[in-house]
């Protein structure tokens, strides 16, 4: 004969302090974040398996002015060569990139994929903009706030595979034959400064796009 345990399960909840690798200071990690940056001593780390591996974290600096303190909001800058083997399509960006009317050849892109939970609307016209018009010259450490991380080294990558197709036939219709090849060569995180405008509604200080 067995004894029922009435007793209250003795759940034994644990908060682990994440603490800097470099400085041992406290990290600002959100729930689903599994990238975090020290404001103390502009250390990035992902978190893999409850490890922090070091990952380049810069940030943007405003060139708009709004109303009040800018957010900062992740994206990936993917730095990238991108091989065009065969190509009749609509797109401008490769004709800029490699200047002739139907370019094949490689040419370095820089792609910026917002990290942050956005619509696919959002999402396409941030990357396509920022990568178009690779605005940040010098990024730099603050001594800030970043969370909110969604998209990590994976989604990234496809998601820079498919901005580079959408760049290239804005109706897939248009697109005829694109044969391409990406190679990565690193991955960073840059925090891209935001105001907010309304409610649910921000925009960036660097192109003045609305999401
Ligand atoms: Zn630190």
């Amino acid at each position: 004969m067995t004894q029922e345990n009435t007793s209250t399960p003795n759940f034994d909840f644990k908060l682990i302090a994440v603490k800097c690798k470099n400085c041992d200071s406290g990290l600002v990690v959100e729930v689903n974040d599994n990238i975090t940056y020290c404001m103390s001593c502009g250390s990035g780390f992902e978190i893999v398996d409850g490890e922090l591996i070091p990952i380049e974290i810069n940030f943007a600096a405003a060139t708009m002015r709004g109303n009040g303190e800018p957010i900062y909001k992740p994206f990936w800058l993917l730095k990238t060569t991108v091989t065009i083997h065969e190509r009749n399509a609509s797109g401008n960006f490769f004709k800029n990139l490699f200047g002739s009317n139907n370019p094949t050849g490689s040419g370095s892109v820089i792609f910026y994929i917002p990290a942050f939970y956005c619509s696919l609307d959002n999402m396409k016209v941030l990357a396509q903009e920022f990568t178009m018009k690779n605005p940040v010259a010098s990024p730099q450490k603050f001594n800030t706030k970043l969370v909110g991380f969604a998209y990590g080294k994976e989604d990234a990558k496809k998601l820079a595979e498919f901005i580079l197709i959408s760049m290239e036939a804005e109706k897939s219709d248009m697109m005829k034959t694109f044969n391409y090849n990406i190679d990565f060569h690193s991955l960073e995180i840059l925090g891209i400064p935001f105001y907010k405008i309304s409610e649910n509604r921000y925009k960036d200080a660097i192109l003045g796009i609305e999401i």
